[in-house]
């Protein structure tokens, strides 16, 4: 049986996994990223939403997730000059949307520096489609990326890199042996990898590679999207678990849903009926335009909805970026940045201390 070695490997390559390979490449290190396929990775179903305004109890949580979407035009603008991709980058705000007066009474309360209040007349002028509502509390500074032309610009940018490689497979176990040995990672063909560290970033799934030395607090979380055609709406809109996403292309991308099946990765009819219904509430046309495709995935969600992203308490060698629940495309520049300070022991810029595996341990 054939091996292989790299100074450090990378398992999966969704948004996790291909941006701390990037970033490692980048460090100079000889990156070995192996990865299969399977239905219900979390990156290229994701709305691509940047919304660093809701589900954040603490500041300190809010204050990291604006840090990473400020990393946003900077690594977009790096992919692009790599790759020549261009990754629509909406920074026009996100709208959270009152559809009642009780509501709008208790959004235009929360306002801040980074989120402003409109009334009826303020939204009406900045979206004519949603007069009916009676204002909306507008993130300034968030929006969305396409997930899928992300995953593109990854994935050619690793594919360019002088450091890193790819490696098509399923990984069935590692082994953490000792600091002078290095991890021993198995493929499911048999062939086998030793690399001084592994980067475990397998989405819902971390959690049950075997080897992995902790136990990981991650359950796959199933979310249904539908694309429909309408131009209805240019903002990013928000109301409870419902959000709408135009595209700018024509498509508008309508969720969602936050289901605990376990790994059934099946979208459904009732997930379909009730994404509309969503879309609805915040503008009823959504409930019946034309829809185009419909999708699920499973998002990897710990205890407290925030990634889990270092090293192992008692494994140096194993590291994690995984657990990033519904923030992950948001979380994607910050991420590498992270794995890759973890790995050359600098000091990071943004503290990581809410992401620690230390909180599980
Ligand atoms: C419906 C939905 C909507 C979302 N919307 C947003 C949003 O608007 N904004 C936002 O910021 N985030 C959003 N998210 C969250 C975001 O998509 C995830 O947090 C992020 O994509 C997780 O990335 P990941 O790389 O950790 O996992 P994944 O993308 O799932 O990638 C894991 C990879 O690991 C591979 N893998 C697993 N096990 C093995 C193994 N044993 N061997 C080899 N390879 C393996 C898988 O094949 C996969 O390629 C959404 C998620 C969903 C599901």
């Amino acid at each position: 049986m054939s091996h292989t070695t790299a100074d450090i490997a990378v398992v999966g390559a969704g948004v996790a996994g291909l941006s701390s390979a990037l970033a490692l490449a980048d460090a100079g290190l000889d990156v070995a990223l192996i990865t299969d396929a399977r239905a219900g990775e979390a990156s290229p179903a994701a709305g691509g939403i940047l919304d660093t305004g809701h589900g954040f109890i603490l500041p300190a949580h809010r204050e990291m997730m604006r840090g990473a979407r400020d990393l946003w035009p900077a690594f977009s603008a790096m992919l692009t000059e790599r790759t020549g991709v261009q990754i629509p980058l909406n920074r026009d705000g996100v709208l959270e949307l009152a559809t009642s007066i009780h509501e709008a009474e208790r959004l235009s309360a929360l306002a801040t520096d980074e989120a402003e209040w409109l009334d009826a007349v303020a939204l009406a002028a900045l979206e004519p489609n949603l007069a009916h509502a009676q204002g909306a509390l507008r993130f300034r500074h968030d929006g969305a990326v396409n997930p899928l032309v992300l995953l593109k610009a990854l994935k050619q940018a690793i594919g360019r890199h002088v450091h890193a490689r790819v490696i098509s497979q399923t990984v069935a176990s590692i082994d953490p042996g000792s600091a002078a040995e290095g991890v021993t990672v198995k493929m499911i063909d048999g062939t086998t990898l030793t690399a001084m560290r592994v980067v475990v970033a397998c989405g819902a799934w971390s959690g049950s590679l075997p080897g992995v030395p902790m136990h990981l607090p991650i359950s796959p979380v199933r979310g249904q999207l539908m694309s429909v055609a309408s131009k209805a709406l240019r903002h990013v809109v928000m109301l409870g678990d419902g959000y709408v996403i135009p595209r700018g292309d024509g498509r508008t991308i309508i969720g969602g849903t936050e289901e605990h099946m376990g790994f059934d990765v099946r979208h459904t009819e009732e997930g379909a009926q009730r994404v509309r219904a969503l879309a609805a509430a915040i503008l009823p046309a959504l409930g019946t335009a034309g829809m185009l495709s419909t999708w699920a995935g499973l998002r990897p969600m710990t205890r407290d909805g925030l990634p889990i992203i270092g090293a192992d308490a008692e494994v140096p060698s194993v590291i994690y970026a995984c657990g990033h629940g519904r923030n992950g495309t948001l979380l994607t520049p910050l991420t590498g940045a992270l794995v890759a300070a973890t790995v050359a022991g600098t000091q990071q810029t943004t503290d990581a201390t809410p992401f620690s595996p230390l909180r599980f341990t």
